[in-house]
C-alpha cells in the first residue's frame, strides 16, 4: 500500500523503517533534514502535503501544535487524496483528537487515533502496543498496516479520543512507577541500601511489571538517555491535567508528577529520558507555577 508519514523523529523513523520493511511504499516527510542513508527505501518528500496524497497518511509528530501547524495551518485536508485515512499516533489531547476527528469527516476523509505504548527501541522492534480508536471501518481498513508496527492493536472503541485517553492514562501512570521508585529509593539510601538492592527486592517480590522493569534500570544505573523526552512526558501531564478538569475530578498523584516533570525540564534537562526526576533536586516546594507552557 502507499502510506504517506510525517515526523520522522525517534518514534516515526523506526515506524516508518518496519512499514517498508513489510513492503509498503513509504512517502515521507520532516520538518529537518534527515539522511536518506538512515531511511533505506524510504521516499523522503520536500513538503507534508504530498503525503497526504497516499492512501493512508501517519503523523508521528510531537504534539497538538506540531500536527495543528503541519496539518491544519496548512490546510492539508483540503486537497487530500479522496478516501485518505489520517491515522495519528502521536501522544495529543482528547479535545484535539476530537476536532481532528470532526475537521476529517468535514472533509469526507477518514481518520484514526492510534497513539502507541512502547519506546523507541520497541517501535524499531516493531513489538508497540497500538490503542486503536475511530469507526469500525475505517479502523478495519488500517489494521493489516498497523499490524507491520506492534505486536497487539487494542481496539478501544468508536470515538477517536477515547485511545488518546487511555494513552494518557497510561503514561500518567508510568510516571505515577517512577515516582513511587523515586521515593523508595529516597527512603532507602538515606539508609545506605543500595538503589539496585532495593529494586531486586521490590521486582522480585511485589511489583514485577514491564514499567518497574524498564525504569528501575534506568534510575538504577543513573542512564537517562532517552528514551521518552522529560519535556514530552510533562506534555502528557499537562493533557493528562487537562482531562481530569474536563472529567470534574481532581488527582493528587498526578499532580506530584507534573510537578517533578516541570522542576526538570526547568532545570534543562527536558530533552533527558523521564526518568531523570529521580536525578533531579526532590523538594517539592519552590518549583515553578503548573499553569502555562511546558518549559
Ligand atoms: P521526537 O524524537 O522529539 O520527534 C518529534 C518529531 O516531531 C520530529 O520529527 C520533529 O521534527 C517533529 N516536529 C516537532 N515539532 C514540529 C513542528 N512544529 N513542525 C514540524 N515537525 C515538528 O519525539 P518522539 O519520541 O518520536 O515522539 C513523537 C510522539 O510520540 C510524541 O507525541 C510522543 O509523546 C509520542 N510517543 C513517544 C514515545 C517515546 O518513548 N519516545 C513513546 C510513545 C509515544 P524535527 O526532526 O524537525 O525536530
Amino acid at each position: 500500500m502507499q502510506l504517506g508519514f510525517i515526523g520522522l523523529g525517534s518514534m516515526g523513523s523506526a515506524m516508518a523503517r518496519n512499514l517498508v520493511a513489510v513492503g509498503h511504499e513509504v512517502l515521507a516527510w520532516n520538518r529537518s533534514h534527515v539522511d536518506p542513508d538512515t531511511m533505506p527505501g524510504v521516499t523522503l518528500l520536500d513538503s507534508a502535503r504530498e503525503a497526504f496524497h497516499a492512501e493512508v497518511v501517519f503523523t508521528m509528530l510531537s504534539d497538538d501544535a506540531a500536527i495543528r501547524e503541519v496539518v491544519l495551518d496548512a490546510d492539508l485536508l483540503r486537497g487530500a487524496r479522496q478516501g485518505l485515512i489520517h491515522v495519528v499516533t502521536s501522544t495529543i489531547s482528547v479535545a484535539f483528537a476530537r476536532e481532528l476527528a470532526r475537521l476529517h469527516e468535514d472533509a469526507g476523509l477518514g481518520y484514526v487515533s492510534a497513539p502507541v505504548l512502547g519506546r523507541p527501541n520497541v517501535a524499531a522492534s516493531g513489538q508497540l502496543n497500538i490503542l486503536v480508536a475511530g469507526k469500525a471501518a475505517t479502523v478495519a481498513a488500517i489494521e493489516p498496516v498497523l499490524a507491520a508496527l506492534g505486536k497487539k492493536v487494542w481496539k478501544l472503541g468508536d470515538a477517536p479520543a477515547q485511545a488518546n485517553a487511555a494513552k494518557l492514562a497510561a503514561n500518567m501512570m508510568i510516571a505515577m512507577a517512577i515516582e513511587a521508585m523515586v521515593e523508595g529509593v529516597a527512603l532507602t539510601e538515606s539508609v545506605g541500601l543500595d538503589r539496585a538492592d532495593f529494586f531486586e527486592l521490590i521486582l522480585g517480590t511485589l511489583f514485577a511489571g514491564r514499567a518497574y522493569e524498564s525504569y528501575s534500570a534506568q534510575i538504577a544505573q543513573r542512564s537517562f538517555e532517552p528514551g521518552f523526552k522529560a519535556k514530552l512526558a510533562l506534555k502528557d501531564m499537562r493533557l493528562a491535567s487537562e482531562l481530569s478538569k474536563e472529567a470534574g475530578r481532581a488527582l493528587p498523584m498526578l499532580d506530584v508528577v507534573r510537578e517533578r516533570l516541570t522542576h526538570a525540564v526547568s532545570a534543562g534537562l527536558g530533552e533527558k529520558d523521564w526518568s531523570i526526576i529521580a536525578d533531579v533536586d526532590g523538594r517539592m516546594g519552590d518549583v515553578p507555577s503548573l499553569s502555562g507552557r511546558d518549559a
